[in-house]
């Protein structure tokens, strides 16, 4: 059995987060009505004229300077010729000879080692519509309200080696542009998917093997595994003397194989030619650099500044970054009460409520529980006003009420009693209640001590002050 090296090169879509389509004025909003969204442009009616949206060419290139591109100032719109029952101008409009990004890269990290991954070019193009297979109906529906939404065409190069690799690359990207903004990010709804093209060559060959192109993987889990599966296929094919064939595969996630579905296509029968209705998309030098600054801090930089604020590790430090909304929030937080302790709130209590109530991390906007809240819980536990359990115990509280934490903690009486008078009667107490502890405790077993501390923390329901509770100890068992 020879051994083989697998070969990896991604195309990602990304649905540009623009109010309206790229051609024409309808919107782009997803999830309405079937064929409400639909004019001349976007159903392909013959003489209807599209006018680009500039927004979407602002947002495209956002990200191709996010991936370290170089932008072409003048790039060009092409016909892809293609026939679809959800495409029904017969073409789509994308780009070709001229693309609006070429020669990017992207840095990823995968156990802890940095690689660099090419990106070839990043195109803009409109998507098409839906076709919709009612079943028991025998019949099929088309739905427009898709049809001609932006989206960019990020290609890289072959450079990933791995299935682990490729989910680094598209994580990385991800995060990248719904940091940018310009992506909703809903997979689901499939504003960011992706083709994965797989082969193998000889370990130790350059010369690249003979490649399958994978379609419909709706999530980072699916990409891995349907890569995992499909290497593994190649590599029997190949075992057995066999030529892998090159073709487009679906993946199916129940099966968890890739199946064919068709031969390939190259792109000399989509016949692209430069679309006549559309003039050649132009981007000013000032306008440019203008898009160059707005450039906001990515994800990368943003767990290295976090790391440095907080002396957290790296992993962790992630977790806070997921989301562009998430990581604003600790910040905010971090700004009023200590970065360190505010990250570890949010790391425990923060994430727990939020898996127990199924609260995304992305929407920590809509949360009732603000920024302040959580500075000042940490700062009243410094302070010694509640202790950290107490912290723990209410947090799902104050994280569904948005209340603040130092006039709910008074409301309930749940402050710590600091004063030592008033400590005293339940020190006094416990002692009387165990004697035989208590002289245990005065014949040398001094461990004795946390037993009494548990006694008093449970009839001041764990609002005693732990500092204080053992100093009046000391002095009373003396
Ligand atoms: P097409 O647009 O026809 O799918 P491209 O030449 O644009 O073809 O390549 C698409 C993707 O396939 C790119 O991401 C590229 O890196 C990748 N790719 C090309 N050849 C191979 C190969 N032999 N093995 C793995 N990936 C490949
Ligand atoms: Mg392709
Ligand atoms: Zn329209």
């Amino acid at each position: 059995m020879a051994a083989y090296e697998a070969v990896i090169g991604l195309e990602v879509h990304v649905q540009l987060a623009t109010a309206s389509k790229l051609f024409c004025s309808c919107s782009a909003t997803f999830g309405q009505a079937p064929n409400t969204n639909v004019c001349e442009v976007c159903a392909g009616m013959p003489g209807a004229l599209p006018q680009p949206n500039r927004q979407a060419v602002h947002y495209a290139a956002l990200v191709g300077l996010a991936v370290n591109c170089a932008i072409n100032r003048r790039s060009v719109f092409a016909r892809k010729n293609y026939f679809y029952p959800d495409l029904p101008a017969g073409y789509q409009i994308s780009q070709f000879d001229l693309p609006l990004c070429e020669h990017g890269y992207l840095d990823i990290e995968t156990d802890g080692k940095s690689k660099r991954v090419g990106i070839t070019r990043i195109h803009m193009e409109n998507d098409a519509g839906k076709n919709i297979h009612a079943q028991g109906e025998n019949a099929s529906y088309v739905d427009l309200n898709r049809a001609g939404t932006p989206l960019v065409e990020i290609v890289s190069e072959p450079d990933m080696r791995s299935a682990v690799e490729a989910v680094a690359y598209l994580k990385t990207l991800y995060g990248i542009v719904t940091y940018l903004g310009v992506c909703d990010g809903n997979m689901e709804e499939g504003s960011f998917r992706c083709d994965a093209n797989v082969s193998l060559r000889p370990a130790g060959s350059a010369a690249l093997g003979t490649r399958t192109e994978l379609k419909n993987l709706n999530s980072f889990r699916n990409v891995q595994r349907a890569i995992e599966y499909e290497i593994g296929r190649q590599q029997d094919v190949l075992d057995d003397g066999e030529k892998v064939v090159q073709e487009t595969r679906l993946y199916d996630a129940v099966k968890n194989i890739t199946a064919s579905m068709r031969s390939k296509e190259e792109a000399h029968d989509y016949r692209y030619f430069p679309d006549p209705d559309l003039l050649p998309v132009e981007i000013g030098a000032e306008e440019l650099e203008r898009w160059r600054a707005e450039l906001p801090e990515l994800p990368r930089e943003r767990v290295r500044r976090f790391v440095r604020m907080t002396a957290l590790p790296e992993p962790e430090a992630e977790v806070l970054v997921q989301s562009r909304a998430l990581a604003d929030f600790f910040e905010a937080a971090a700004q009023q009460a200590d970065a360190r302790k505010v990250a570890n709130m949010m790391l425990g209590p923060l994430l727990r409520e939020c898996n127990a109530r199924n609260a995304s991390l992305a929407e920590c906007a809509r949360w009732p529980m603000r920024p302040a809240a959580l500075a000042e819980l940490v700062r009243i536990v410094d302070q010694g006003l509640i202790s950290a359990k107490i912290a723990n115990d209410i947090f799902g509280e104050l994280f569904e009420s948005g209340a603040m934490p130092e006039a709910y903690v008074r409301e309930k009486g749940l402050a710590q009693i600091s004063d030592s008078s008033a400590l005293e009667a339940a020190v006094d107490a416990v002692l009387v209640d165990n004697p035989a502890e208590v002289a245990a405790y005065k014949g040398g077993k001094t461990k004795l001590i946390s037993f009494f501390v548990g006694q008093i923390m449970r009839a001041t329901r764990g609002k005693a002050n732990p500092a204080l509770v053992n100093e009046l100890l000391k002095k009373k068992l003396q």
